[in-house]
C-alpha cells in the first residue's frame, strides 16, 4: 500500500515545517525504482535501480524542493516566487505557484531550454524573460533582484528546496532497509547531489540507514567546473540541464564527494547520447539527456574498473525524456516516412 501522505507531512520531522506550514502537494516524490537489467548485464554490477524522478508531477526532481520552497514562501506570507532556470525548475516553480495561488517570474537563458519545459512554464501562467547568456548570467539577475525585495527565490540557492530535495535519499533508504553502495547523479548547479548527501548523512544519523553511499556526480565535459577545479564562463553541452558553469552549490557537492569518498567526473555529450539511447531502448526508461549523464558515467566507471566491489548501485534519472522531444527526434536519423493506407505500402515503407 503506497503511503498516501503528501511528502510535507511524510518526512515532516526531517523537514523546516511546522503545524502551520501549508501542506501543499501535487503528488510529489514516491518515485518508482526500476531495476536495470540491460545496465546490469553490461557493467557486471549485480545490482543496478534507477531512481525515476522524471515521474514526479512536473517531471523532474525539482518538484520535491519546490513544493517545500513555495509552501514556506507561502507561510510567511510572499506572494510571488522568482527563480532563473534551465527549464526544469521554472516549469515546477510554475506548477507550484499556480497551485498555491502565487504568480511566479522565470528568467531563461535564451535559446538553451527545451520545448517541453518552456511550454510547462508558459502553461502555467509564469512571466517568462530570457536573457542572453547562459544560466549562471540568468541566476545573477534573479538573486539581486531577490535581494531587492521583489520577490522569494526558489532556485537551489534556497536551503528549503535543498530539503525537499533530500527525501529522495529517504525514500532509498526505506525501500532498501539501507543506503545504496553507491550512487550516480547527474551534476549541474549542484544542488540535487548536495541535498541527496544530507538527505544519507540524516538517514545514517537517524537509523533509517546503517551506512552511507559513495557518491558519483557527472558533469557534461563542455560544462564540467567542479572537474576542472573553476568555473567556465561559456558553458556548453547538448544536455542543457546541467549546462552550468559556475555551479552555486560547490561547496556541498566537493563536500559530498570528499566525505562520501566518490568521485565528480565528466563524460562527453557522445557518451550522454548513446546512454540516453541505451535508456530508451534497452531499458524502456525515457528519461532526458541531463538524467543519462549518471548512465554515462556509471558506464564509464565500470570500463575503468571503479566500482571497487559496489553491489547495489542506484542512478538517479533526474528528468522525463518528453520535456524535450526535439532531442529524441533527432535519434530517428530523418523524417518519418508517409505513404498510402494500403498494406503493401507499409510493408514496403518497413522494408527500406
Ligand atoms: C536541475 C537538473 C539537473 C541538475 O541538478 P543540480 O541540482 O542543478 O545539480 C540534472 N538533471 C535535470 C533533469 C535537472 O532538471
Amino acid at each position: 500500500m503506497p503511503d498516501a501522505r503528501c511528502l510535507i507531512d511524510r518526512y515532516a520531522s526531517y523537514l523546516p515545517v511546522t503545524d502551520r506550514t501549508p501542506r501543499l502537494t501535487l503528488g510529489e516524490g514516491g518515485t518508482p525504482l526500476v531495476r536495470a537489467r540491460s545496465l546490469e548485464r553490461e557493467t557486471g554490477v549485480p545490482e543496478i535501480w534507477l531512481k525515476v524522478e522524471g515521474q514526479n508531477p512536473t517531471g523532474s526532481f525539482k518538484d520535491r524542493g519546490m513544493v517545500v520552497a513555495v509552501a514556506k514562501a507561502l507561510e510567511q506570507g510572499a506572494r510571488m516566487v522568482l527563480c532563473a532556470s534551465t527549464g526544469n525548475t521554472a516549469a515546477s516553480a510554475a506548477a507550484y505557484a499556480a497551485r498555491a495561488g502565487m504568480s511566479c517570474t522565470v528568467i531563461l537563458p535564451a535559446g538553451q531550454v527545451a520545448a517541453g519545459k518552456l511550454a510547462q512554464a508558459i502553461a502555467h501562467g509564469a512571466r517568462v524573460v530570457a536573457v542572453r547568456g547562459p544560466f549562471d548570467a540568468a541566476l545573477a539577475v534573479v538573486r539581486t533582484l531577490a535581494e531587492q525585495g521583489e520577490a522569494t527565490l526558489v532556485n537551489s540557492v534556497n536551503p528549503d528546496r535543498l530539503e525537499g530535495q533530500k527525501t529522495a535519499a529517504f525514500e532509498l533508504c526505506e525501500t532498501f532497509g539501507d543506503a545504496p553502495d553507491a550512487l550516480f547523479i547527474p551534476v549541474g548547479n549542484a544542488g540535487n547531489i548536495t541535498a541527496y548527501w544530507k538527505g544519507f548523512v540524516e538517514a545514517a544519523r537517524t537509523g533509517l540507514a546503517h551506512r552511507r553511499p559513495r557518491m558519483y556526480g557527472y558533469q557534461a565535459e563542455g560544462a564540467a567546473p567542479l572537474v576542472r577545479g573553476a568555473p567556465v564562463a561559456e558553458p556548453e553541452t547538448i544536455a542543457t540541464a546541467i549546462r552550468v558553469g559556475n555551479p552555486a552549490s560547490w561547496r556541498g557537492a566537493v563536500a559530498a564527494r570528499d566525505e562520501s569518498g566518490g568521485a565528480i567526473d565528466a563524460v562527453t555529450d557522445a557518451e550522454i547520447l548513446d546512454a540516453y539511447s541505451f535508456l530508451a531502448r534497452c531499458e524502456g526508461v525515457f528519461a532526458e539527456p541531463a538524467s543519462a549523464a549518471a548512465i554515462a558515467g556509471l558506464r564509464k566507471r565500470a570500463r575503468a574498473n571503479g566500482l571497487r566491489g559496489a553491489s547495489r548501485v542506484v542512478c538517479v534519472l533526474t528528468g522525463n525524456g518528453m520535456k524535450d522531444p526535439e532531442r529524441a527526434r533527432s535519434l530517428a536519423g530523418g523524417d518519418i516516412a508517409t505513404v498510402e493506407a494500403t498494406p503493401d505500402a507499409v510493408r514496403a515503407a518497413l522494408r527500406s
